[in-house]
Parts: structure tokens; C-alpha cells; sequence
């Protein structure tokens, strides 16, 4: 798996460009990946309509908690589903809509500088072997390209908002993670 520089997109993910970006100041100033989870409707599986929030075409009659849904602006740079499939909405070289009002190591506005990573769950039922298994790849095919992205810079969307937000939630394992992460890192 690998980033094509040129593009910003993820050569083994599907790409459906989405309206909710806008050019990062710097290109070069990616130091930061955050996770998140999301689940739509919340709890259940498979379907479309992540896709469709993410292009600003979800049916605000499709289910009863997406009316207010419908009128938000949000994206992620990519979508692992349950099964390890990977859905690229924005290049890497843009800013895609994630964070909102976040912060992290003292610096604000944290979808100025990161990538955001939408993992298909809920934070209380454990995400699936195939999303850490691609997870994983991501995360060295991303850090191949933004090596300011350590170890220590890959956060939760809990941490950069604590008190807001609560995903990816109790249910993601940080520890099996990071032991993934040390194990397969290039050493030099
Ligand atoms: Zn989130």
C-alpha cells in the first residue's frame, strides 16, 4: 500500500471525492493522524449512508436521526469498514472536515494539519481484526510520506476534544496498536 505524492490518494482505497475540503496552508504540514469511529445509522453496519454524509447527498428522510445530520458539512480523508475495505473521500493535500473544534500539543484547529481517519464501529463493540490489519497499513503507508507522523501523533478524536467527542471510544485498543506499530516500523 502506498500514497501516491502527486495525487494524496491512498492507491489501494476507492475514491468518491467529496465537496466537504478545502486546501490545507501548508502541504507539508501533516503531523497529526486522528481516529475516529462512526457508525449510521449509530449501531448498524454496511449501507451507504456514511458515504453519502461524507458527499453531502444523505437523505434527511432516510432515518430519523438524519435530518440534523443532513445539513452538516463532514468528511473524513478515509473510511475503513468492518472488513477492512478502505473508502478515500479527500486527498491528503486538502484539508478534509473532521475534527471541528479541536486541539492537540497546544495548537488549535487540528483539521489544519492532520489526517482523519474514520474507522466503521461504535465505542463500545471491538472494532475487527481486518480494520487493525488495514489500519495498520495506512498508518506506515501515511508515515512513509509525513514522517512528522510518530507513534506519540496518532490520536483519538477524543483526545483532540475531550468533553465533545468520545470516539473511537473504549472499544479501540491503543495497546494492541501500538504493539502492531513498534513491531512493523522501519528501524534504521
Ligand atoms: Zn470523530
Amino acid at each position: 500500500m502506498r500514497v501516491d505524492e502527486n495525487t494524496g490518494l491512498l492507491d489501494e482505497a476507492l475514491f468518491l471525492p467529496s465537496p466537504h475540503c478545502e486546501p490545507r496552508v501548508d502541504q507539508d504540514d501533516v503531523d497529526l493522524i486522528v481516529l475516529h469511529g462512526i457508525s449510521l445509522p449509530a449501531g448498524k453496519f454496511g449501507g451507504v449512508a456514511i458515504d453519502a454524509l461524507f458527499l453531502g447527498i444523505l437523505n434527511a428522510d432516510g432515518h430519523s436521526s438524519y435530518a440534523e445530520l443532513a445539513e452538516t458539512k463532514v468528511s473524513a480523508h478515509l473510511l475503513i469498514r468492518r472488513k477492512g475495505s478502505i473508502t478515500q473521500y479527500v486527498s491528503f493535500h486538502q484539508q478534509a472536515w473532521h475534527a471541528g473544534q479541536s486541539t492537540y500539543a497546544g495548537r488549535e484547529r487540528c483539521n489544519d494539519y492532520s489526517i482523519g481517519i474514520e474507522l466503521e464501529g461504535t465505542d463500545t463493540q471491538p472494532y475487527e481484526a481486518a480494520q487493525y490489519k488495514s489500519l495498520l497499513e495506512v498508518i506506515l503507508a501515511l508515515q512513509a510520506c509525513y514522517p512528522k507522523i510518530t507513534v506519540d501523533r496518532i490520536k483519538g478524536h477524543e483526545h483532540i476534544a475531550p468533553g465533545r467527542k468520545t470516539d473511537p471510544g473504549p472499544a479501540f485498543d491503543w495497546d494492541y496498536l501500538h504493539q502492531q506499530l513498534e513491531v512493523n516500523l522501519v528501524k534504521e
